[in-house]
């Protein structure tokens, strides 16, 4: 296994996002970047790219950590509201680019909300 510099292995992961609105799960990542780098190394990195606002991440149905590209968001205001779609028959996760209302709640502060529908997706209704 070759190891690249920690810095190229931040743009290999950065330009996956960049390039793609799709979600990718942790295990899908390591898989398609193990000959490049350890999994510690994608987990530091998934980690600094959500600290920076870049991507977000969230559950999916299996339990298992996705991860997107933010569109709006920055170190400082990191908060995506957006709900999350999952195909039950292929796995398939994305965005939804609607939003939805989070209610407030008398004596709680919110910090994020993770809404996950569970359906088929298009290539599966048909
Ligand atoms: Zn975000
Ligand atoms: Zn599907
Ligand atoms: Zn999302």
């Amino acid at each position: 296994m070759k190891i690249v510099r920690k810095t190229k292995s931040v743009e290999i992961l950065n330009d996956v996002f960049k390039s793609s609105s799709n979600a990718f799960s942790v295990v899908d990542l390591i898989d398609r970047f193990k000959e490049d780098m350890n999994k510690t190394t994608i987990y530091r990195i998934l980690d600094k790219l959500e600290q920076d606002g870049v991507v977000h991440s969230f559950l999916g149905i299996d339990g298992l950590k996705w991860y997107a590209k933010c569109h709006d968001c920055s170190s400082h205001s990191h908060f995506d509201t957006h709900p999350h779609f999952q195909c039950q028959k292929c796995g398939k996760l994305d965005c939804l680019s609607t939003n939805i209302t989070i209610p407030s709640i008398p004596n709680r502060e919110i910090d994020f909300a993770q809404v996950l529908l569970v359906g088929k997706c298009d290539k599966c209704i048909a």
